[in-house]
């Protein structure tokens, strides 16, 4: 009978030290950690729990374990500290598979594998599975934190420095709704970049002057905020452009600018090249591997060593700028 050898299995996962409850003087104790031991033990199977109940522990030594929970959880396990809810797939597969996104952790498994032996791969998976759930929420707070609040005061990172956003209705009479999407001179009165040369180590040194009534929307100044960087990234990233260029004899011909979700730069043969204005956030040196990336495609079309060493020949520390261009370095735009 198979059913002995399982059940020493599932304990041994649990340490082994799992023992019934006899003493009836312990009851009212066991009684009180029923809910506790209900989320600690559940992917013992219901005939296990039958069996073979969780020590009785005094409710004060049982620390709150962390959570990670996938919204479409189906089965739950208790990985180390972690109790960990994961969404359980069955499918037409020959492995149980693992995947750890942002909605949490997923397992693929074949139909005909036991739940049994499906909990045993997650427990010895599961020093992975804690670590990457980590990651991903480490991850996710720090997107989170990374959300800009469009008001006054606000900070928005310009070239590898925090922007203070002063809304200025002193000048408040020359918006209207539309104001920010307008271009030329007029947009250009819109905002205004001060230096304070006397600001305190630490202390960001530039303010953005919207020209904004006080009870202006977070949609308006962020539209505002948004006219204003997108100049300034066209403007810095033609002057990039045409200092890096002949360095590389290589002609562009156009630039124009993408957006967010984007990739960070294309170049096509005709010597166009699109750049995400979105680069602006990161410091000058960053920007300018891009530039020379991008430009150095209109060298070589491909990413062979001939291209890196091209890219090379003009930033020999481009591996290293190259590393600081993540994603997850720029505020969320939203
Ligand atoms: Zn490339």
């Amino acid at each position: 009978m198979a059913l002995p050898s399982f059940l020493q299995l599932t304990l041994d996962l649990f340490g082994g030290n799992a023992a019934p409850v006899v003493d009836a003087s312990n009851q009212a104790a066991g009684q009180q950690n029923i809910a506790g031991a209900a989320t600690e033990n559940v992917a013992i199977t219901v005939s296990i729990t039958a069996v073979a109940s969780p020590p009785a522990e005094p409710l004060e030594s049982v620390m709150r374990p962390a959570a990670f929970a996938h919204p479409r959880a189906n089965r739950e396990a208790r990985l180390g500290d972690s109790i960990v809810a994961f969404e359980m797939r069955r499918g037409k597969r020959k492995t149980i598979g693992f995947s750890v996104g942002a909605d949490g952790l997923t397992v693929s498994a074949p139909r005909w594998v036991p739940l049994y032996e499906i909990d045993k791969a997650v427990q010895e998976k599961s020093r992975w599975i804690v670590a990457k759930l980590q990651e991903a929420r480490e991850r996710q707070s720090k997107l989170e934190s990374n959300r800009i609040e469009w008001k006054d005061g606000t900070l928005v990172p310009f070239l590898g420095e925090q922007v203070i956003v002063v809304i200025d209705s002193r000048h408040a009479y020359t918006s209207s709704p539309h104001a920010a999407s307008s271009r030329g001179l007029k947009a250009d009165a819109q905002a205004q970049l001060h230096t304070d040369a006397q600001a305190l180590p630490g202390v960001p040194r530039l303010t953005l002057h919207i020209s904004l009534p006080q009870d202006a929307s977070p949609e308006r100044i962020r539209d505002a905020v948004q006219a204003w960087l997108m100049r300034q990234a066209k403007r810095i990233f033609e002057e990039r452009l045409n200092l890096y260029a002949p360095q590389l004899k290589v002609q562009w011909t156009k630039l124009s600018l993408s957006s967010a979700g984007t990739r960070w730069g294309t170049a096509k043969s005709d010597g166009s090249i699109r750049l995400n204005w979105r680069l602006i956030h990161f410091r000058m040196s960053v920007i300018d591997y891009v530039v020379v990336h991008e430009l150095s495609h209109l060298r070589v079309m491909d990413h062979s060593p001939r291209f890196w060493s091209t890219v090379e020949s003009i930033m020999p520390d481009y591996a290293a700028l190259r590393g600081q261009l993540k994603d997850d370095a720029i505020p969320r735009w939203e």
